[in-house]
Formats: structure tokens, C-alpha cells, sequence
């Protein structure tokens, strides 16, 4: 019998049957009293997901487009920012600002290391035209979790504006976007939310719309202005991708139903069980302060990372994620995001345990923490 296929990969995700099916809902009109209702709930539901008073606006593009849409609505051509540079996507807002010509001073961190809030604080006492603190909640290439709250908290008392990638870490980490002095917070739909990509969401404070009201760059599609009237009237400003949203919006009542405490408890004990299984075979995970639903871990010497996806996926039909750049031998990837149980925790770990020793690994003998 071929076994199901298993994502566990950092987006997209496993994701329940009932909420599949929701997608295949037979369209409606969008520009109706009807679709408004759908949309009156789901926008109050992103606003508790958010933890937060200001609106929470849907835009139909992936968590880059979002990133594209914080830089483009806040800036000027020429403003300086201060950018973490954590990997992948920290990186990623660097590459966002040169391309619209804004100056950004990054701090690089080493692989795996979470940035020092104190940096962030002598950069920004050493130049208070920064307009910007550009930060990842969770980045997702090494799984370190960023202190969020203590960056918050320093941004707060300057002018700056503290924006948040939060596209791998929302709903599944603590993230109360007002408690936690963020200006712009964005996620999108195809990791701890569960969804199929395509949908993304933004929220800017209200010192990040002072900032909108002057900000040179612009953008027509994701004009947050725009967005605003449409969100105040329970519509879009452009078409939205409706099927999608008929599986927000259950995905959002649950999480609501369950509360967000206990949806981070249930992926924080998942994790867990993955962490244990994973050092009782004898591996390491990669980085410092890791966040829920990623883990790096060090392919043991001489086995080859990249072979190890390779093999989990072609012999049990399990997805994990390579490394990208130097890390592709070295390193892979598990996420543990979306419609993720036990038994996929365990079937995953005895898959890994079972390729390992293809490659000649010797697991611990007796591991079996799962
Ligand atoms: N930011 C983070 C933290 C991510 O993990 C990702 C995707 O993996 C992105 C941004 C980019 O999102 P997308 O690929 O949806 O554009």
C-alpha cells in the first residue's frame, strides 16, 4: 500500500479534510451583503489572532507581498532602516528595501543566533533617523525565535516604527500585536494558519499610518488607504480570492473557539515530542531559542542532508526540508506546522531513523522516545 504523502516542510502544510473541502464551496458574488457577512466575521476573528484593535487588512498575495506592502506604504526613497539579517528572510527585507531605494543598515547574525535587543537600541541611539525596525518573529531558514517583546518595548520610545515579518510564527508563538508595541504586523496563509497560499494579512498601528499619510513609495494595489475604506465597509478593494477565504474563515472560528493560548500549547507539546525523538536518536538540533513548528537539525558526519530529504521522500513519502546555500549538506529542515498529530510525529521519526541507518548511521540503541 503507498503510504499518504506527509508535508512536513515550513509551508505549505498538512491540512484537514473539512477545511479542504470549504474550498470547493461553489463561488459567490463577492460584492453582496452575503459575502460582507463572511467577511464582517473573519475580519474581527484576524483582529483577535492579531491580538490587536486596528484593522487587520486580507491581501491576496503570498507573506512577500505583505513584506512588499509594509516597505511600500511606511517609506521614502532615501529613509534609513535598521534591518535583522537572521537569514533567509531577514535578509529578505533588505533585498525589499534596495530595490526601492531605501538605505538599510543591517545587523547579520550568525546562523542559528537570535539578535540582542541591546543592538537594536544602540543602533537606534546612535541614529535617530531611522525610520524603521525591520524584524522576523520567526526566521523561518533557522527556526530562531526573535524577542519580539523587548524590541517592542525599546522601539516604542523612539520614533521608529518596529514592523514584524510574522508569516512562520503567528498563531503558533506568542504575538499580541498592541501589547507588544508593533506598528505593522503581517502573516500569510500557508504555515501555522493551516491554509493553502494565497492569502495575506497586514496591520498597521497608528503611528505606522502617520507614517503612511508621508510616505514617498507607492503602490496602487496594496495602497493600505485603500484597503482601510473597503475594511470598514466588511469589503476588499479588489477581488479576493473567495475560496480561500471560505477556508480562513472556519480556520479562524476554530482557532478563536479553542483560544490562542491553547493553540500554541498544542504546538509547543508537538514540538516537543519531535525535539525528544530527535536527540534519543542521537541528532542535534541547529540555532538558539527555537520557536515552535521548526527545527534545524545537523545531519550526522558524512551523511549528506540534501540525500536525507531525498530518501524520506522518494521511499516514505515524507516531505522535509533541505537547506539552502552551504547548509544543503549539512542541514535539514522539519517543520511541524498545520494538521500535524502524533502519529506523524512518530511515523516521521521512525522514517528518519530507518534512512539514517540506510546511510549507515548507528541510532542510539533502544531510542525510541516517540
Ligand atoms: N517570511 C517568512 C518568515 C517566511 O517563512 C516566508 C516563507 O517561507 C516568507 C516571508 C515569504 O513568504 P512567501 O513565500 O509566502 O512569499
Amino acid at each position: 500500500m503507498v503510504k499518504k504523502r506527509l508535508l512536513m516542510v515550513l509551508g505549505p502544510t498538512q491540512i484537514e479534510e473539512e477545511i479542504l473541502k470549504k474550498g470547493a464551496t461553489p463561488q459567490m458574488y463577492n460584492r453582496t451583503g452575503e459575502f460582507s457577512k463572511i467577511l464582517e466575521r473573519v475580519n474581527r476573528n484576524l483582529q483577535y489572532l492579531f491580538q490587536t484593535k486596528n484593522p487587520v487588512f486580507l491581501l491576496t498575495c503570498s507573506g512577500t507581498g505583505a513584506m512588499e506592502a509594509a516597505v511600500l506604504n511606511t517609506l521614502s526613497k532615501g529613509d534609513e532602516v535598521l534591518a535583522v539579517n537572521g537569514g533567509t528572510f531577514g535578509r529578505r527585507w533588505t533585498e525589499i528595501c534596495k530595490k526601492h531605494g531605501v538605505k538599510v543598515k543591517e545587523i547579520k547574525l550568525k546562523y542559528g543566533q537570535p539578535v540582542d535587543p541591546k543592538d537594536i537600541e544602540r543602533e537606534l541611539s546612535r541614529n535617530r533617523n531611522i525610520k524603521a525596525v525591520l524584524t522576523t518573529l520567526n526566521e523561518t531558514s533557522t527556526g530562531v525565535l526573535t524577542d519580539i517583546k523587548s524590541i517592542g518595548a525599546i522601539v516604542n520610545s523612539y520614533p521608529a516604527i518596529l514592523v514584524v515579518d510574522g508569516v512562520s510564527g503567528v498563531g503558533v508563538e506568542e504575538m499580541p500585536m498592541d501589547a507588544w508595541h508593533c506598528d505593522v504586523l503581517l502573516t500569510s496563509s500557508q504555515k501555522a494558519m493551516a491554509l493553502p497560499p494565497g492569502l495575506a494579512f497586514i496591520s498597521f498601528s497608528k503611528k505606522a499610518l502617520r507614517l503612511a499619510e508621508k510616505a514617498g513609495l507607492k503602490t496602487f494595489y496594496f495602497d493600505v488607504f485603500e484597503y482601510q475604506k473597503n475594511w470598514e465597509r466588511n469589503q476588499t478593494a479588489f477581488t479576493p480570492a473567495i475560496a480561500l477565504i471560505y477556508q480562513l474563515d472556519p480556520r479562524l472560528q476554530k482557532i478563536r473557539k479553542e483560544g490562542l493560548a491553547s493553540y500554541r500549547r498544542k504546538y509547543a507539546r508537538l514540538t516537543e515530542m519531535l525535539r525528544r525523538g530527535i536527540k534519543a536518536i542521537g541528532l542535534n538540533t541547529a540555532g538558539e531559542k527555537l520557536s515552535n513548528c521548526v527545527t534545524g537539525i545537523w545531519s550526522p558526519d558524512g551523511i549528506d542532508a540534501s540525500k536525507v530529504v531525498e530518501r524520506m521522500q522518494n521511499n516514505y513519502h515524507i516531505y522535509i526540508a533541505p537547506s539552502p546555500g552551504d547548509l544543503k549538506t549539512r542541514l535539514f529542515r522539519i517543520g511541524n506546522f498545520g494538521d500535524i498529530k502524533e502519529k506523524d510525529i512518530s511515523r516521521m521519526l521512525s522514517a528518519l531513523k530507518n534512512t539514517l541507518s540506510y546511510f549507515g548511521f548507528r541510532a542510539k540503541p533502544g531510542s525510541k522516545a516517540y
